[in-house]
């Protein structure tokens, strides 16, 4: 109750999230993301949806279902050539990419490695990382919410109230 009464503020005083995902959307995909780290490597997703007044996440397409090597080394890395089969499942369900995420084993913050190799190279794109493995906090305010500005640049959005990433019910 008390999220939607924040909500319902947030409505009416701004400002509108950028991202959105039901909240059964989202807690199926992290519950699944935890279960593919076996609490001891990375695990990740593309999420797809709708670009219309704000992006919208309606489904997760994990990585290690992509390229089935992509968690082998213990950090996320996608062989290019497996993502023929994204793009055609993207262009039949009339979906893209509006974000990714994937799972650190400790803190939200960005490595080196991922602020040099963003999923998506678009401005505007938004990173979300959740840490300890996605067993602890894994709603905005305890996540990391980057945003990629171009020219390896990004923009630390985790702290910011309200958060341009929100999970639960909006309107369309
Ligand atoms: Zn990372």
């Amino acid at each position: 109750m008390a999220s939607l009464i924040s909500t319902l503020a947030r409505i009416a005083f701004g400002p509108p999230p950028e991202l959105v995902c039901r909240r059964d959307v989202w807690q199926t995909g992290v519950v699944e993301l935890r279960r593919r780290t076996h609490g001891r490597r990375e695990a990740g997703a593309f999420l797809l949806g709708r670009h219309g007044k704000r992006r919208e996440i309606v489904e997760f397409v994990f990585y290690d279902d992509v390229d089935p090597k992509a968690l082998a080394t213990g950090m996320v890395e996608i062989d290019g050539r497996r993502l023929g089969a994204l793009w055609t499942h993207c262009r039949a369900a009339g979906l893209t990419v509006v974000a990714d995420v994937h799972v650190h084993p400790l803190g939200y913050g960005q490595s080196e490695s991922d602020q040099a190799n963003p999923i998506i190279a678009e401005v505007g794109h938004i990173a979300v990382i959740l840490p300890n493995f996605a067993a602890k906090a894994t709603i905005p305010g305890g996540i990391g919410v980057h945003q990629y500005l171009g020219n390896r640049r990004w923009r630390d959005r985790s702290r910011e109230r309200p958060n341009p990433f929100h999970v639960g019910w909006w309107p369309k």
